[in-house]
């Protein structure tokens, strides 16, 4: 076993919570020590439940009030805005891991969103679904029951990527590898496997060598730091994080931060994180703008203008197989994303990546 890998076991296996790691090296040019420092500034949950909360402020546009009305005008002038607008194409395909090893932080929901997106603006998309829950499948309606070939098949058995790929039906220029259950048991057969930090990269660079270029790749990945979270950050260059507006937002970032570091420096020295996206933002709550100010203060190049408020419009979608650009595009979510994939692409079509 080479050094690398030992390095990689320990990271995966141990998640060693105290692991010392070099200054500079979140890549972030923020210390993770800030981040802690930080964390200890941020209300607790006791202090801040009700206290913060103000005036209500419609977050969706169903109810009908003459605030809201107003609300629905303002999405309606951002929606003519926006959409229509063609986003531009990254000078290289770009892949990007969505990371957070925190449950319900919006991973999926950001993946496919963000996707659906860039694809109704004009990009090609494949989302890869690295979560054995295959949430992401299920939003973009793509059939991920045990039999169809799925993105296990590409890592365990070395099926070709463009095998297990399948076109969106609700969006064009949107594809998706989708997950089945059988992705469980990955985790523990990928440890015997040769390269197995390495499969999905492979994986994907051989499917582009086929002349089949993906504008963008969006991985969604497990709520862990296991090998299906090692994979994804090998293969992808960029890291995208969602961070939701909550009580305990920053908690296991610096672990996240540490992680990402461990494979850059071990397996993919290009990784870094790139993009911040806040989300589930209630704009009824001090805390939220909290939250979102103590993210914008240290992640000042990566954090996206927009933040995404929470709408049960969002919520509502996947249960119809839908993304929400679909589902209910002049919502306040998807105009949401609609406007961070349009930063993420302008960024990268500038080369600010
Ligand atoms: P993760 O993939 O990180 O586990 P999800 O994307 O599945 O997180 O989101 C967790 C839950 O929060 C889901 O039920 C999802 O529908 C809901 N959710 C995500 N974003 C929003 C939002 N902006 N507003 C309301 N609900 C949201
Ligand atoms: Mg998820």
């Amino acid at each position: 076993m080479s050094a690398v890998e030992l390095v990689v076991d320990e990271a995966v296996e141990n998640l060693p919570a105290d692991a010392p790691v070099p200054h500079e090296s979140a890549g972030l040019g923020v210390g993770e020590n800030h981040v802690d420092d930080r964390l200890a500034s941020i209300p607790t949950a006791p202090a801040e439940a009700g206290a913060g909360v103000t005036t209500e402020v419609p977050t969706d546009t169903h109810h009908a009030s003459v605030d809201d009305e107003h609300a629905v005008a303002e999405n309606l002038r951002r929606r003519i805005q926006l959409t229509g607008r063609p986003f531009p194409k990254p000078l290289d395909s770009r892949v990007m891991t969505v990371a957070n090893q925190k449950g319900g932080v919006g991973k999926t929901t950001t993946t496919v969103n963000v996707a659906a997106a860039m694809a109704q603006s004009g990009l090609k998309v494949l989302v890869i679904d690295l979560d054995p829950q295959g949430n992401a499948s299920t939003a973009l309606g793509i059939d991920h029951h045990a039999e169809v070939p799925s993105i296990y098949d590409v890592l365990v058995d070395g099926t070709p990527l463009l095998d297990v790929v399948q076109p969106c039906t609700t969006v064009d220029g949107l594809f998706c590898a989708p997950a089945t259950i059988d992705l469980a048991g990955a985790e523990i057969e990928l440890v015997s496997l040769v390269a197995r930090e390495s499969r999905l990269q492979k994986a994907i660079v051989a499917a582009a060598e086929t002349g089949h270029e993906y504008d963008y790749i969006l991985i969604d990945c497990p709520p862990s730091l296991g090998l299906l979270t090692v994979n994804a950050m090998v293969a992808a260059t960029e890291v995208f994080i969602p961070i939701q507006c909550e009580y305990y937002a920053l908690e296991g970032l610096s672990q996240l931060l540490k992680n990402i570091e461990l494979v850059r420096s071990h397996l993919n020295p290009a990784l870094h994180v790139s993009t911040i996206l806040l989300t589930m933002y209630d704009g009824r709550t001090r805390l939220s703008a909290q939250v979102a100010d103590e993210v914008r203060e240290h992640f000042p190049e990566q954090v996206l203008r927009i933040t995404v408020p929470r709408s049960v419009r969002v919520s509502e979608a996947p249960s119809f197989g839908e993304t929400v650009m679909t589902y209910d595009p002049t919502s306040s979510g998807a105009l949401a994303y609609l406007e961070a994939a349009g930063e993420i692409a302008d960024r990268g079509a500038a080369g600010q990546v």
